[in-house]
């Protein structure tokens, strides 16, 4: 059986990296979606609403599985008998650190490979970043997230604006 993983920081998940959930969940048997503890973030949402909000939009794809982890991901890629790792490419500014990690992810773990797949030209400029940003001046956000959790992001961002004042 062919497993790929996908990780990130997915705060929150976007219809960016929902299309690259989909794509590479058609080409292996089977996907690990692994939100991964990253300590230079600062992420909005908690790691279990995070594998929430993943495993509510890709509910209708029986073949991904969303974990967590903070192992580092070449050893956490052994432990699920996986040989690779799936990384969506937006622009050249993601290349440079994307070829760096591959090379590093190898190098731990020589069986390891890592798959890109181009961004799809609509969610090029797309990261949870800039949806956060969106949010705080109400804009309208589909198209950005998956309309599954848009409503309980928004409440989110209100009752941090409210926290804020
Ligand atoms: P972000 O940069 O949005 O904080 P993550 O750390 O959660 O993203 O990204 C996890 C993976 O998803 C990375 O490989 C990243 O390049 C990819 N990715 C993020 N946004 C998109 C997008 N809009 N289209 C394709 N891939 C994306």
């Amino acid at each position: 059986m062919k497993i790929a993983i996908y990780p990130g920081s997915f705060d929150p998940i976007t219809c960016g990296h929902l299309n690259i959930i989909r794509r590479a969940s058609n080409i292996f048997d089977k996907l690990i979606v692994c939100v991964m503890i990253n300590a230079a973030k600062n992420p909005m949402f908690s790691l279990s609403e995070r594998v929430d909000m993943i495993r509510k939009v890709t509910a209708d794809l029986p073949n991904v599985e969303v974990d967590s982890s903070d192992s580092l991901l070449a050893e956490y890629a052994k432990e699920k008998g996986s040989c690779v790792i799936i990384k969506g490419l937006r622009a050249g500014s993601d290349f440079e650190n994307e070829f760096q990690m591959a090379m590093i992810n190898r190098k731990i773990n020589p069986n390891l490979d890592t798959m890109f797949l181009t961004a799809e030209h609509e969610y090029m400029y797309m990261s949870s970043s800039t949806v956060k940003e969106l949010a705080a001046y109400n804009v309208d956000l589909s198209g950005f997230l998956p309309e599954e959790i848009i409503p309980d992001f928004q409440k989110r961002i209100s009752t941090n604006h409210q926290g804020g004042k």
